[in-house]
């Protein structure tokens, strides 16, 4: 059975939707885009990621499509015809159809597309065991605070961490990690502190890394905001990502480095229990609702 997926307006069989060639999210990947987590048939910080959304069409002085009502409306409504369970919502804005120009067109109204993906996020083989990566140079465009839908490099990151054997890639700009190919970054020193990239135009805001650092300060982990290097990394305690579409994933590898001997550790395990424990209690309060 195929998915209904929604555009501009309408809920249609994926085969049917259609996307015009003049599109600018095609043309230029003049577009921005959200991917929020589904646990029990439930948006998971889904106000979040709309919040996040709103800072990246500002910054391209691009209109919303919709009402925040209208799109978490939709949202469900979408969960609801897919009947998702366990998954993520992808939603994407683009500034819309008009004759190939680089300026902005005046007047072209926003393009909205979400579908919704199933996948395993609360028992994740990758959560359990950990995953390995690679460091590459980062070779993105500066401004990676706007979640724009322009991510050929981090395709071509994650091919790289493929044919070399990893599961993933850290990048690298000036001897230091900014962050994955599509995940925040973080390691834990031997004394237990909590080390991961300073907010910036250099990465994204992550999600799910500010409900982490959150989360983290209740249990009295130290948190150091700031650059640390691929060196500073192998010789880590632990490390790990996140991401609304993995939560915490332990990295075990490091360029073939095994970390902390190659085992996930206490503070990666203990952080995704409690982001999955935050996303159930929220599942259970919005079923009050
Ligand atoms: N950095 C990059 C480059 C990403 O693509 C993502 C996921 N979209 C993240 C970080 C994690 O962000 P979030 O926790 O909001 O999913």
């Amino acid at each position: 059975m195929s998915r209904t997926v929604y555009v501009n307006g309408a809920y249609l069989a994926e085969e049917d939707a259609k996307i015009s060639v003049f599109d600018r999210g095609f043309l230029f990947a003049d577009g921005v885009y959200e991917v929020s987590s589904v646990l029990k048939g439930t948006l998971i910080d889904n106000e979040a990621h709309l919040a996040r959304l709103h800072r990246s069409l500002n910054e391209l002085e691009m209109e919303p499509p919709a009402s925040d009502e209208d799109i978490v409306a939709t949202q469900k409504e979408l969960i609801a015809r897919n009947e998702l369970e366990e998954g993520v919502i992808y939603l994407q804005v683009t500034r819309g159809a008009a004759d190939r120009d680089f300026t902005y067109p005046e007047g072209a109204t926003p393009s909205l597309v979400m579908f919704t993906q199933v996948k395993n996020l609360l028992e994740s083989p990758q959560g359990a065991n950990g995953i390995s990566v690679i460091t590459l140079p980062d070779i993105r465009w500066t401004r990676r605070d706007i979640k724009t839908v322009g991510l050929l490099a981090p395709c071509m990151a994650k091919q790289a961490a493929k044919k070399a054997g990893a599961d993933d890639a850290w990048m690298v700009e000036d001897g230091h990690i900014t962050e994955g190919s599509s995940n925040n970054a973080y390691i834990v020193a031997h004394d237990g502190t909590v080390i991961t990239r300073q907010l910036g135009n250099e990465i994204l805001h992550g999600i799910t890394r500010k409900a982490i650092l959150k989360l983290a300060e209740t249990i009295q982990i130290k948190i150091e905001e700031r650059p640390f290097t691929p060196d500073d990394a192998y010789d880590a305690a632990e490390a790990f990502i996140t991401s609304a579409s993995t939560f915490v994933w332990p990295v075990v590898e490091i360029d073939g480095n095994p970390i902390g001997h190659g085992k996930v550790g206490p503070v990666a395990r203990r952080l995704r229990q409690l982001y999955i424990e935050m996303a159930l209690q929220e599942v259970a309060e919005q079923a009050k609702t």
